[in-house]
């Protein structure tokens, strides 16, 4: 009997039971962290986590900038700053230098900032440890974002086990997916209590219905977590997947000196290759630009995605502080996302490399005299 079939059999179709339990205990296991809370998506783990940690309205929440909006709306909804902070080359993710003089900036300023967001974005680990270095030294809590990142390591440690406490998430787009849903993970058991506490409506310990706090509904429910135990037993194979469409792009692209895929920094470092992106570098491409190569994909019915749009960018953070000196900016200018699914075929990377060929033709030295 599958998991989903268990939950719908013993009748287990309501929010929370057995395998809600049972996904918490693996999904701690899988991050080696102490507890974990199951829960209805990644923006609500990380609001949840927002909370716990006390933020309140006016707080400096320092964030990458870099990322998807999932990272930055819960910071608004608790009426928190968010403190936008470019990348570094390396990883793409949270730059420790411009994340040191905005912590320095808001002492300044007489603000002690709050907490520190990092992102491992498209899988791609964050420095952590410049990043937990720097946290310490100010003794300012660090959230990690790994929506992306489940299934990457740094030295054999999973992301979300850097962090003081770490979202994920389960949505239809990620590595392992519940069709929609997300989790926390921490060593600290009273957050995570808290954070259960507050993600089911607030019940205050009573025999009637009780409450002293506001509350939210963000739980996942049962079935879904049933799904998700079946999700994590495949997380190796897709990691996997992911890492084999990267190396097939990377032999590919050796042969355009325009384009580059990010490296891993160092041989600790291991992505999961969530997604894999290029980079076309406007000053060796002859024109063909990053929105060349997405629109001669559209039309052969192959998406492709520019990279996350920059959060100082976006009119609604306009007001954001932001600390950087614009590589984000040129990671959205010039990269595209590629076809990254774990299920691609053979027939899907033919059709895929055919494509590219022709469009970027005019930049392989060694097109004219091949073999077609
Ligand atoms: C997907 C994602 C989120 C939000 O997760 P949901 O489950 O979609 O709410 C947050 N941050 C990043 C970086 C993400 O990719």
């Amino acid at each position: 009997m599958t998991l989903v079939q268990d939950a719908f059999t013993s009748n287990w179709v309501a929010p929370l039971g057995p395998h809600v339990d049972g996904f918490e205990r693996e999904l701690s296991d899988a991050t080696g962290t102490g507890h974990a809370l199951a829960l209805s998506s990644g923006t609500a783990a990380i609001h949840l986590a927002l909370l716990a940690m006390g933020v309140q309205p006016g707080d400096w929440v320092l964030c990458q900038s870099f990322t998807f909006v999932g990272t930055l709306n819960p910071v608004m909804y608790t009426g928190a700053t968010p403190v936008l902070i470019d990348s570094e080359s390396d990883s793409w993710n949270m730059d420790p230098v411009a994340l040191r003089k905005a912590i320095e900036a808001g002492l300044r300023k007489g603000i002690k900032p709050k907490v520190i967001m990092p992102v491992h974005l498209y899988g791609m680990p964050a420095k952590m440890t410049e990043i937990m270095a720097i946290a310490r030294e100010y003794g300012i809590f660090v959230l990690e974002d790994a929506a992306e990142a489940l299934g990457s390591t740094i030295g054999a440690r999973p992301a979300g086990s850097f962090g003081d406490i770490a979202a994920l998430s389960f949505n239809g787009n990620k590595i392992i997916t519940t069709s929609g849903g997300g989790a926390l993970v921490s060593d600290r058991g009273d957050w995570i209590d808290r954070a259960r506490f507050i993600a089911t409506q607030a019940r205050d310990p009573a025999p009637h219905y009780q409450h002293s706090v506001v509350g939210y509904n963000y739980r996942l429910s049962n079935v879904l977590a049933a799904i998700g135990r079946g999700q994590l037993q495949v997380i190796g194979e897709r990691v996997n997947a992911r890492r084999a469409n990267f190396e097939r792009y990377r032999e590919f692209f050796a042969a355009y000196s325009a384009i580059s895929l990010l490296a891993e920094p160092s041989p600790d470092v291991q992505s999961n290759r969530w997604l894999t992106t290029i980079l076309v570098d406007p000053a060796l491409s002859e024109g063909i630009t990053r929105e060349t190569i997405r629109l001669a994909m559209e039309k052969e019915n192959i998406e492709t995605r520019p990279l996350w749009k920059p959060m100082h960018l976006q009119p609604v953070f306009a007001d954001a502080p932001y600390f950087g000196d614009g590589l984000a900016e040129r990671l959205f200018e010039d990269g595209l996302c590629l076809p990254s699914g774990s299920n691609l075929t053979d027939a899907d990377f033919d059709r895929v490399f055919d494509v590219l060929s022709k469009i970027l033709r005019p930049l392989c030295a060694s097109s004219t005299d091949s073999a077609n």
